[in-house]
């Protein structure tokens, strides 16, 4: 019967596997099927009809129902992308077999809830495979554990039926046997409101924070449903105190909120601190960033303000082999402050607790509901990916949470004594917040992330709301740009995606899984057009989790949120709606939500993991569809890439090489506020220090550029690791510069006009006091402009007269060329380069300014930039006396 081929066998050994037994070699998978061939491409069809792409070149054509020995392959959501055929043989054409993998190998990547598990299977002489097989919840492994798997062909996957441990130290005999699971499809019911059946167990709670705290009279906050299990707030009315329950089956857990301190105390008298040059410890404030600096990612700051050290959010860089922000700084935290949920604001958190366990952490009470998902989420991106180390488990993921004290928007709060707080509302996703801390003489606002513009989601940042601070920590996302209209925005995604659907096709939308993706499933949900349409919205990713929390938590969002509740609709997901919003609960539901016209709207935005690359990688080929990119993409995400890309371009995305034939749009609804919201904020906190952070190099400096912000502040952009000291001017200002702010800018002047002219009499003290005007004076020749009510005097030089004359003149010279600066020839290409010039010259690579010019060349760093600009002599204006 049999007719096994000559091809090389996959080692079959199917002994049984004795416990303690190190790396026995199995790998055996037989599938039944027949080989096809469609336009030219062989498949095998197995008997439920599920093909799968032949990768290599049949050992031997057979006609009719084989039984194949395979050796599959997988893709990162564990679908099988194609196989490899080894050998075959005969089989009556009634059987009946199941699809069957059995495998010996080690754990090497567990995905979201464990529902995909990587193993490493190792053949001698051979190739090591990795496969990606679905699992359950309840399997509960462990990474780099050695198994004996038997899983079974559902649809495209492989679905582990059972799994032993080898592992020697895991005891042996019955111990080892992990239970075998359900290969029923495991499709999640939708996410209900926590049921009034089950009401919470309020008498535990109570009980319990009798217990520990032997104080009666505890009044509890409605429960919240956390994973198996609920948690309270109380409060105790007669003292002020807070504390929190959690209930999980047996578990019991109450921590008590530190007390509030409402008096300041005399800390001098008792603390040994060196706080400044004069010791004073209500003047000290010194600011040192530990991420985030000239760049994005892993937000963190350590601020010592009176005799405090605080630190300001603690987040991670997304990708790479260096997450964490430069947390060796911290001497001493006395507490942790977090602006909002984002991962680059608060995904190091959990290290922070468990190396200064203890030390307090507050937030907003929606940073807190979003930072367990968004914190989950972290920990198994980490477990999943081979090039994160894994930074913190499940007891500091759980200890966090449980720790994590909550402090509503826009109320004072002294958590420290004499440290006054206060969480400003940032307008830049649900709980967002900006941080604003007082301390004897001493003020810093922190803004995190903010977005002066209202959203669906949230309500924009109010300027009325901000307080004066001595500095600013202010992000600086889009300081080079100035965006479009929000709503046109939205609306011409509305209609861009309308137009797409009518057509047959599908749009992908990769969101932000926390704010963007919400406010565009609102949009479509409320927009006329789509209700004519009927078209459903399908959801995926961690998108579908923090949706869940939005739902859960109407209280947050803004009133044309709550007003869905009130008429009784689901604001995010009603299967009645005429545009259903659905969410992908499997990797297997994903071809269904291509299958006809829809929206998608999957994590992650820059389509750098998450569903929304699976997507991508199967609509970019489809001429009918799309992908529109809705916020910031990272300069080297995939999601920058596809912007860039035309028709019949290709592309690797998800290890697949790809046709470019979608059409691919970019839409502007950003989170952020632009250059001229980040100036109104600058200038509404008049802070002595500004500094810079969270943006890209173009970003920073056009924004310390921007208006006069150089004139009336100085400006900070820190790397890590440097220390701003609060009256300390940056080291990159020239000393005339530093005259400039601290000398008064207004006095008194006479002006005595004539016909031809008129005489301005500057006070004698002035120009013998203030080096600026000794600096127009001997110049001797000043020029004169008039800018608004303003008359702007500026020193003339021999060569700016020059210079003048040669502009004057209209001719094409040096004067007017792009390339002449400071006097000097800057184009490379000239033979003249570096040298000073005669303006009235000109040479070949002459080019008039104001024409555009391509490879731009930009300053490296600050200290460049500014230097260029203190060549510049500084200009003076003359105040009319109405305008003081
Ligand atoms: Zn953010
Ligand atoms: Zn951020």
């Amino acid at each position: 019967m049999s007719d096994r081929t000559a091809m090389p066998m996959p080692n079959m050994i199917d002994a049984t596997i004795a416990a303690g037994t190190s790396e026995t070699e199995i790998f055996n998978c037989t599938w039944s099927g027949e080989i096809c061939s469609i336009e030219g491409v062989m498949y095998l069809q197995c008997a439920d009809n599920t093909r799968f792409r032949v990768a290599q070149k049949v050992p031997e054509w057979k006609e009719g129902k084989r039984s194949w020995q395979i050796i599959p392959s997988t893709d990162s959501t564990a679908e099988v992308s194609q196989v490899t055929l080894v050998s075959s043989e005969e089989l009556p054409s009634d059987a009946e077999v199941a699809d069957i993998c059995e495998l010996v190998g080690r754990v090497i990547q567990l995905g979201k809830r464990n529902a995909l598990v990587q193993f490493k299977i190792k053949r001698s002489e051979q190739k090591t495979l990795k496969l990606t097989l679905l699992n359950s919840q309840n399997l509960n492994l462990k990474l780099s554990q050695l198994l004996k798997v038997q899983a079974q062909r559902v649809g495209k996957f492989l679905q582990i039926l059972s799994a032993v441990s080898l592992d020697e130290n895991q005891g042996s005999g019955a111990e080892n046997q992990i239970t075998p699971i359900s290969i029923l499809p495991t499709v999640e019911p939708a996410k209900k409101l926590p049921s009034p059946e089950t009401p919470p167990p309020n008498d535990a709670a109570l009980t319990a924070l009798l217990e520990e705290t032997k104080e009666s009279g505890w009044q509890l906050a409605p429960a919240i449903k956390r994973r198996d299990g609920w948690e309270w707030e109380a409060v105790l009315p007669t003292t002020g105190k807070r504390a929190r329950v959690l209930i999980k089956g047996e578990k019991i857990k109450v921590y008590e909120y530190a007390p509030e301190i409402k008096e300041i105390v005399d800390l001098e008298s008792d603390r040994e601190i060196k706080f400044d040059a004069q010791n004073n410890v209500n003047t000290r404030l010194i600011v040192r960033p530990l991420g985030a600096a000239k760049g994005i990612g892993a937000s963190c700051f350590q601020v010592f303000i009176g005799p405090y050290e605080i630190v300001m959010d603690c987040g991670t860089r997304p990708k790479g082999y260096d997450p964490l922000p430069a947390l060796d700084h911290l001497q001493n935290p006395n507490l942790l402050l977090i602006t909002h949920a984002h991962q680059d604001h608060i995904g190091a958190v959990p290290v922070f607790q468990a190396r200064f366990p203890g030390v307090r952490m507050i937030c907003t009470p929606g940073t807190r509901e979003i930072a367990h998902v968004m914190l989950q989420d972290c920990l198994k991106v980490q477990q999943m990916s081979e090039d994160s180390p894994e930074l913190f488990d499940e007891t500091d993921l759980e200890r966090t949470l449980f720790r994590l004290e909550t402090q509503p928007i826009g109320v004072d709060f002294e958590p420290l004594p004499g440290l006054k707080v206060k969480f400003i509302n940032a307008g830049h996703i649900v709980g967002a917040a900006c941080i604003y801390m007082q301390y004897g003489d001493r003020s810093i606002l922190y803004t995190g992330d903010y977005n002066t513009t209202s959203s669906r989601t949230t309500e924009g940042l109010k300027l009325a709301d901000l307080p004066k601070a001595d500095m600013l920590i202010t992000e600086s996302t889009y300081g080079a740009d100035n965006h479009p209209n929000r709503k046109a925005q939205e609306s011409a995604l509305l209609e861009a995606i309308a137009e797409v659907v009518k057509k047959g096709g599908n749009v992908l939308v990769p969101a932000f899984a926390l704010g963007r993706a919400q406010e565009i499933i609102l949009a479509i949900r409320t927009s006329a057009v789509f209700h004519k349409l009927q078209i459903p919205i399908f959801v995926d990713g961690l998108v579908r989790a923090v949706t869940d929390v939005f739902r859960d938590n109407l209280t947050l969002l803004p009133q044309s949120v709550k007003n869905f509740a009130q008429q009784k609709q689901e604001p995010f997901f009603d299967p009645n709606s005429p545009s259903p919003v659905i969410p992908i609960t499997s990797p297997k539901q994903r071809p269904l939500a291509m299958a006809k016209p829809s929206v998608i709207i999957a994590s992650s935005g820059m389509l750098t993991g998450g569903p929304s690359i699976y997507y991508a990688s199967t609509l970019l080929e489809r001429e009918n569809s799309a992908i529109f990119i809705s916020g910031y993409t990272d300069e080297e995400s995939p999601g920058r890439l596809l912007q860039n890309l035309n028709t019949g371009d290709t592309v690797t995305l998800d290890g697949k090489e790809l046709n470019v034939r979608a059409q691919v749009r970019k839409f502007n609804l950003s989170a952020h506020a632009d250059k001229v919201g980040l100036t109104q904020v600058i200038h509404r906190v008049n802070p002595q220090h500004l500094i810079l952070i969270h943006g890209s190099h173009e970003a920073l400096h056009e924004l310390s550029r921007a208006g006069d912000l150089k004139d009336k502040y100085y400006i900070h952009i820190p790397s890590v690791g440097d220390e701003i000291v609060y009256g300390q001017a940056p080291g990159h200002l020239s000393a005339r510069k530093l005259v400039q702010f601290d000398l008064p800018t207004e006095f008194e002047v006479n002006v005595e006009a004539e016909v031809e002219g008129a005489w301005i009499r500057i006070p004698e003290e002035i120009v013998e006091t203030d080096p600026r005007w000794q600096m127009l004076a001997e110049t001797g020749v000043l020029k004169a402009k008039w800018e608004g009510f303003h008359l702007k005097l500026s020193p003339l030089t021999q060569r700016d007269i020059v210079v003048e004359e040669a502009i004057a003149s209209g001719e094409d010279c040096c004067a007017v060329c792009n390339f002449f600066r400071a006097g000097k020839c800057q184009s490379e290409e000239s033979p003249l380069f570096s040298f000073s010039v005669d303006p009235t010259s000109k040479c070949l690579e002459f080019i008039r300014k104001g024409v555009v010019v391509e490879n731009k060349v930009e300053p490296e760093d600050e200290e460049e930039i500014f230097a260029e600009e203190d060549e510049e002599i500084d200009d003076f204006y003359l105040l009319p006396e109405d305008e003081n």
